[in-house]
């Protein structure tokens, strides 16, 4: 029986493994870092929003049912370099450490997921290259884990902290017309943690609207808001300047109507999501069409089949096929095994 082939050892792509082994099919995992676990891992979340656990025990939870299966064959540091043929009869080229081999797979699922937004681009204002305590909700989560959260230039505890939102995200000028979804709960889990480090900070997040849904609207929000008594103004931050020692906020608080000129200690930008290079390159490996925002495309673009791409037996989960929080990432990765196992099956996936 051919294996089912999972490209990235992320979220989504650990659940798909774990749920394909688990029936009992064959599942060979490729990673290209040298480690398991995705951007939880590889970035150093700090808790994972909404339940606010610590991330990295969290993440074990869907790590060693991948780690203990011996159906499971992980190959770290590896690509996908090479793609022929059409499933179930796909044989893919992986290329690691210890040189190219080629693999005869039956079924095939994406989960390359996404890269946060580089707020230096030419069109961004916020001097994240310039100015040491310009952070991004990254550099935050780092900080977080490790329970020191101080002013990179000068090691001291600041005493007024903001997130701007939206950067990168939902602007038409640079192409992201999209909301990345998590980045108004994930600064409001960051503002609840930095109230909870530094309770004698003023904290505010600048907002267009702020877009925390489901349960994250009593969990994060009204509690960052009521009981760590976070500042949420809604206003338009368009540029980042120094004076003396403070970087200064200039823009326009929209609930007002007046332009706004606020010194800050630290500002934490809330990058969103684009397709990461590896989600870009196993698009054109696999031969799989882009939607229109550019990332990979599911069949029919229907709300109902969130898997399924226009290749039979190739299946993409997580934030590879655009936005996703941890949820929306995992059941995906879940569903994406079963559909492979049912297409390998003979069923109609
Ligand atoms: C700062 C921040 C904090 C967040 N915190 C939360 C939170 O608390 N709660 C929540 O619900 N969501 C949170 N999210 C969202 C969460 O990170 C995503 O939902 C999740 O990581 C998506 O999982 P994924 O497996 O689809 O992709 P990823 O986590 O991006 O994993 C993709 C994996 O694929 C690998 N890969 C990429 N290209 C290739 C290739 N060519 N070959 C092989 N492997 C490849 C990558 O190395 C990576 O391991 C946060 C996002 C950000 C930006
Ligand atoms: S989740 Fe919030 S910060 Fe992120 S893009 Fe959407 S509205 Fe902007």
């Amino acid at each position: 029986m051919k294996p089912i082939l999972v490209v990235g050892g992320g979220p989504a792509g650990l659940v798909a493994a774990a749920g394909a082994a688990g029936v009992g099919r064959k599942v060979i995992l490729v990673e290209a870092k040298d480690k398991l676990g995705g951007n939880p891992i590889h970035n150093h979340y700090s808790v994972f929003t909404p339940n606010q656990v610590d991330a990295e025990t969290a993440m074990k939870e869907i790590l060693s049912p991948v780690e203990k299966n011996p159906n499971v064959d992980v190959r770290l540091s590896t690509m996908v370099t090479a793609v022929e043929g059409e499933a179930p009869n796909l044989k893919v080229t992986l290329k690691g450490a210890k040189g190219e081999e080629k693999v005869d797979v039956g079924a095939a699922v994406i989960a390359t997921g996404f890269e946060h937004f580089d707020p230096g681009r030419e069109t961004q204002v916020y001097g994240y290259y310039e100015y040491d305590d310009v952070l991004t909700l990254l550099d935050a989560e780092k900080m977080l884990k490790a329970k020191q959260f101080l002013r990179p230039s000068n090691g001291q505890k600041p005493k007024s902290v903001c997130f701007i939102q939206c950067v990168g995200s939902r602007d038409r000028q640079i192409g992201n017309q999209w909301c990345s979804k998590v980045c108004c709960g994930i600064a409001s889990q960051q503002s609840i943690e930095v109230k909870e480090l530094l309770p004698d900070a003023k904290v505010f997040i600048f907002y267009i609207d702020m877009r925390t849904y489901g349960f994250w609207e009593d969990d994060i929000y009204w509690k960052a808001q009521e009981e760590k008594k976070v500042n949420y103004i809604r206003g338009i931050v368009t540029e980042i300047t120094k004076r003396g020692d403070q970087l200064v906020i200039k823009g326009e608080d929209t609930t007002m109507g007046r332009p706004m000129e606020v010194p800050m200690d630290v500002v934490v930008l809330s990058v969103g999501m684009e397709p990461s290079p590896g989600t870009k390159a196993m698009a054109k490996m696999f031969n799989l069409p882009l939607e229109h925002h550019g990332w990979i495309g599911r069949a029919g673009n229907s709300p109902l089949n969130t898997v399924s791409t226009s290749r039979a037996g190739v299946f993409v989960a997580g934030a590879a096929g655009g936005p996703a929080d941890l949820e929306d990432s995992t059941s995906q990765g879940g569903l994406a095994a079963l559909k492979a196992v049912g297409y390998l099956n003979g069923l109609k996936a």
